[in-house]
């Protein structure tokens, strides 16, 4: 680290906070927005996976085009429910565990809604959506900050590269922990964490790619960890690899 950096950090907080600030100044600031009620929303999670934002919302609107309610998702048949979200890709995996999210939660609740998350306190809303077979942080956070408003941090796979190699969390630390450790030095601003979340991947897919970050040409290269070691490497440590693992 360049100990005569602006943004030589004494602690986490004052970092993250560089970043969040510099990251609003590069790609603007946002507010979070009503998006989708909380289980329309923790379905659009599920089809997201491993997919473009294009080919999810159109498989999410090709599922609610086919069924009429989430029970008639949950009935029927599961190759039914595949081929009506299969323009999302991976449809044979996502389709049952759509219908075991939805079995989980009439099982639980009686009927098929989250509403009642929106009267809970995040940690027991974000217990609650965790309890559900094939729900993990990401998706919970998802749920949490997107529909409920709460200040929860999805970290996917740009956000968690990204914040490892400016050296938010440490090289060893997986996505799963990722998620408490940077949500603890955001704080409970939602529209910090919903910029903080956005704009971390818009990074990650335009400067800090996963194939190679290009250091030369960002803008945060003054206060990442990645770039100052790269920089003024140790003589006695090899270089980082350009994933930050
Ligand atoms: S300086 Fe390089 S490694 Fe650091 S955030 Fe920018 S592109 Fe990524």
């Amino acid at each position: 680290m360049h100990h005569d950096s602006p943004c030589h950090r004494p602690d986490a907080v004052a970092h993250i906070n560089v970043i969040a600030h510099r990251l609003d100044q590069v790609y603007g600031s946002r507010r979070w927005r009503p998006h989708l009620r909380p289980l329309d929303e923790l379905v659009m999670t599920v089809l997201s996976q491993h997919t473009s934002d294009v080919n999810t919302e159109r498989a999410f609107q090709s599922l609610r085009a086919s069924f009429p309610t989430w029970e008639a998702v949950r009935v029927a048949p599961t190759s039914a429910v595949a081929d009506a979200v299969r323009t999302g890709g991976l449809a044979d995996r996502k389709a049952p565990r759509i219908q075991a999210i939805l079995n989980d939660i009439l099982a639980e609740r009686g009927v098929l809604d989250l509403d009642h998350l929106v009267d809970l306190p995040l940690a027991a809303a974000r217990d609650w959506l965790l309890q559900l077979n094939g729900v993990g942080p990401k998706t919970a956070a998802c749920v949490l900050l997107f529909s409920l408003g709460r200040p929860a941090l999805p970290v996917d796979t740009h956000v968690h590269r990204v914040a490892k190699r400016l050296g938010l969390i440490g090289s060893a630390v997986g996505a799963e922990a990722a998620h408490a450790l940077l949500e603890a030095d955001l704080g409970a601003d939602r529209d910090r964490v919903y910029a903080f979340h956005v704009n971390m991947i818009a990074h990650g897919r335009a400067v800090c790619t996963a194939r190679r970050p290009f250091c030369e040409r960002c803008p945060l290269k003054d206060c990442c960890a990645f770039y100052a070691h790269v920089a003024t490497p140790s003589p006695t440590s090899p270089p980082l690899p350009p994933d930050g693992s």
